[in-house]
């Protein structure tokens, strides 16, 4: 029989603040639910206990600034840990999928880590990503994001990665926090197309969602033939969701799962706590175990209430004819999308809404035409109270050739070239190695 892995995982001495939407209730009523179904003794479903993520897991993905502790705390390491401890499940075929219903989330989480922004502050879809890289030599993994929020934090971790495929599905950025996730957002020079963003107008429902993946996320996940598949599964499309303005409803959620048939989902956002989470976890899990979810059903909800507009129609028409023309297309060559100067350089400011730090960026990265190229960030955050640090961070890619990973190293070893940084990092994905330097 085909298992369903589960970990469950409040957090509850983790919150913002006591009355902040992003609580250890959110969890509380889903587990409630599950029991009172029956869910947690179905023979399907395997419960596991929860571990720590590892210094290691978090180096491999975030310039932690100054460092790893600063950034996290022991709820943080469970939550990240937890979605390990279920990859490993998967991995030795224990368990066929697995669901991992933690917080704190991640998904808002960049590259560099100065602070908690938008409820998050380490990624644990891209840890995940990375253990298993790492651990089980997979190459190519592909990660939908389906939270109402752009997953911009995994966005950033793999803009320049051509071997992970991010597609994100979201309220419009112009509509709702971060801003961010629009269609020209499409992957750095090095992985372009292997970022998707599809911004959805407010009032979307099941039908938009469902047409959406059918026609641009399955084609897309079939023509990239990912070996995981992991599912961000933030649940504040919901037509209840008090952060939010969609129309989807648990039966959407659970029909795009059993489509989708990621290998591992993650919990993300969804703070309607007691009118969504509940059912839209149970439609989850009862998908991700291939049973009947059809009876699953938020009290008070009818059809006509979710029914989406013309307007909504039109729309979403449009923007799948866009990815479809922009999918078919011939991808332009890569040397052609660095430019003359062989090299990426890109600029920009990240707010930290949570922790209200300003931080500005510098990123390169440089043409190969053997791997993905080193990428270099220099970043300095202002912060209304604490430390303003300024550090630089080499990240030696993946499936690195030979001269870049000697040329990174040259690189770290003339720090006297790097001169006013508080702290250096370097990043050997390719050797799994992580230093820190000052
Ligand atoms: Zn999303
Ligand atoms: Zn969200
Ligand atoms: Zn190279």
């Amino acid at each position: 029989m085909e298992k369903t892995g589960l970990i469950f995982f409040p957090a509850f001495d983790w919150a913002i603040s006591p009355t902040h939407p992003e609580r250890e209730e959110r969890l509380l009523y889903t587990r409630d639910q599950i029991f009172e179904e029956g869910i947690i003794d179905h023979p399907k479903i395997i419960e596991y206990k929860p571990r720590l993520a590892e210094e290691i897991d978090i180096q491999r993905v975030h310039f932690c600034v100054p460092d790893i502790k600063s950034q996290t705390t022991t709820a943080h390491l469970i939550s990240a840990g937890s979605t390990l401890k279920l990859a490993d499940a998967l991995m030795s075929g224990e368990i066929h999928n697995g669901f991992a219903l933690v917080r704190p989330p991640g998904h808002h989480a960049m590259r560099v880590v100065h602070g908690n922004r938008g409820f998050c502050n380490i990624n644990n879809e891209a840890i995940l990503v990375g253990y298993l890289r790492t651990k089980y030599k997979i190459k190519k993994v592909a990660i939908v994001d389906t939270d109402v929020h752009h997953g911009d934090g995994t966005q950033d971790i793999f803009y320049h990665d051509p071997d992970v495929l991010f597609i994100s599905f979201h309220q419009d950025g112009r509509t709702l926090y971060p801003g961010s996730g629009f269609v020209e957002e499409a992957g750095g020079p090095g992985a372009y197309l292997t970022t998707i963003n599809i911004p959805l107008p407010p009032g979307t429902g099941d039908k938009g969602l469902l047409k959406v993946w059918r026609e641009i996320i399955k084609p897309a996940l079939e023509a990239f033939q990912p070996e995981i598949i992991i599912n961000s599964a933030g649940q504040d499309n919901h037509f209840t969701d008090p952060l939010a303005n969609m129309k989807v409803s648990a039966q959407g959620y659970a029909q795009l799962t059993a489509e989708l048939k990621p290998h591992l989902a993650v919990l993300e956002g969804g703070y309607a706590i007691e009118t969504a989470l509940p059912y839209v976890n149970l439609g989850i899990l009862l998908a991700l175990a291939q049973e009947d979810f059809s009876w699953v059903k938020e009290p008070g909800c009818h059809s006509g209430q979710l029914a989406q507009s013309q307007e909504v129609d039109r729309y979403v028409d449009k923007i799948i004819q866009y990815w479809q023309s922009k999918l078919a297309g011939k991808r332009p060559d890569k040397e052609q999308l660095f430019g003359p100067d062989k090299k990426y350089v890109r600029q920009r400011s990240i707010y930290y809404d949570t922790d209200q730090i300003h931080e500005h960026q510098t990123e390169t990265v440089e043409y190969c035409p053997d791997c993905p190229g080193l990428y270099t960030v220099s970043s300095q955050a202002a912060k209304h109270s604490g430390k303003n640090y300024k550090i630089w961070g080499l990240s030696i890619p993946y499936n690195a050739c030979p001269s870049c990973v000697q040329k990174g190293y040259d690189l770290w070893e003339k720090p006297g070239s790097l001169p006013g940084y508080h702290f250096l990092y370097l990043q050997d994905k390719s050797r799994d190695v992580y230093l820190t330097g000052k």
